[in-house]
């Protein structure tokens, strides 16, 4: 019968912009101006843009370093002068044009959601990752930082690093990307692949909501790519923790200022060294029955990027159209499979 169905209607949902974690921002090492000031720079990688905020931002840092790729590296001790074995990642890139104009853009905060005045991709993926990092670096949070460049064209910065081994990672037992949307993901998969176990991502979601009031951090296996997908096979645990940013890559897109700031404040907090490491990361097999193979073979199963934009804008849409399409979860599954192989 369900060859015979009738095309089913739909039509977009009306946007409505997401409610705020919280009434106020609160004060935090690095302000929030500094937030505001790196998204307000089209940030393209290799832009004037972003090396208007490596410059002042990162390149500021007492103690940083950089690479031959260009990312930037810096290295807090644990107070007994030990390495800590936490890693902590953000990307200097957007996804605006270099020959969008103008080249710095102005802002709207609404409710404690920043977006763009007029509409525009604000650059919250990934100033609100570096801005954290500045933060927890401020706050002296033991562990290895790293500003990784291009990761919105293909992960450049991340997997240069990664297949060239050009920096001893074996001390390094937990791999965090400040790099996902919302305010409640601690992600578990990304692009399908398994990046970090269960137990760890519980435990850091515990730590986290024990250190605010109304965070509801969970395990979440729906994470697409980002630059700590590119050392699964080297660190045990690697993740991507919502920051609350929202619609990125589009126009609407649009950061939570009180969530951030928040986040800000409890990262100093967590105690990262603490968090167990049970993921073996030799171990390639994946309950899904299909292996992560990087971002380009991410991209070509996907396909054509107006349709990804659009089943990462409505996931929820898009599932109820294959669904009355006769679509289960299980054929989908398999069809996915079929195409990895
Ligand atoms: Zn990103």
């Amino acid at each position: 019968m369900k060859a015979t169905a009738p095309a089913p209607r739909w039509t977009a949902p009306k946007y409505t912009p997401p409610k705020a974690f919280a009434k106020a921002v609160l004060p935090t090492p690095v302000p929030i101006a500094a937030l505001m000031d790196i998204v307000s720079y089209n940030r393209d990688g290799r832009s004037p843009g972003e090396r208007i905020v490596i410059e002042r931002y990162i390149e500021a840092l007492d103690g940083v370093v950089s690479d031959d790729y260009g990312n930037y590296w810096l290295e807090i001790r644990l107070p007994d002068g030990g390495r800590a074995s936490s890693m902590f990642t953000a990307h200097t890139d957007t996804v605006h044009s270099i020959s969008e104009d103008p080249q710095q853009h102005k802002l709207a905060i609404r409710d404690g959601i920043l977006s763009r005045r007029g509409g525009g991709v604000l650059g919250a993926d990934d100033g609100t990752g570096m801005w954290l990092l500045l933060n927890m670096i401020a706050q002296q949070v033991p562990g290895i930082y790293v500003f990784f460049r291009d990761e919105e064209t293909g992960g450049g910065g991340s997997s240069y690093v990664a297949k060239h081994k050009i920096v001893d990672l074996s001390h390094i037992k937990r791999c965090i990307s400040f790099d996902r949307k919302a305010t409640s993901h601690v992600i578990t998969h990304q692009a399908g692949g398994r990046c970090c176990s269960d137990a760890f991502a519980n435990a850091l979601a515990g730590q986290l909501n024990g250190l605010s009031f109304g965070f509801a951090f969970a395990p979440n296996d729906g994470g697409s790519f980002t630059d700590s997908a590119n050392f699964t096979d080297q660190i045990p645990e690697c993740t991507n923790l919502s920051v609350g940013y929202y619609d990125q890559h589009f126009d609407t897109e649009c950061q939570d200022l009180t969530f951030a700031s928040r986040l800000a404040l409890a990262l100093a907090r967590v105690d990262w060294e603490a968090l167990p490491a049970e993921r073996d990361p030799k171990d390639t097999d994946d309950e899904h029955g299909w292996r992560y193979s990087g971002f380009n073979g991410y991209r070509s199963f996907l396909g054509d990027d107006e349709m990804v934009s659009l089943i990462e804008r409505y996931p929820d849409e898009v599932a109820e159209i294959l669904e009355q399409l006769g679509w289960d979860a299980d054929t989908l599954r398999d069809q996915i499979a079929e195409l990895l192989a």
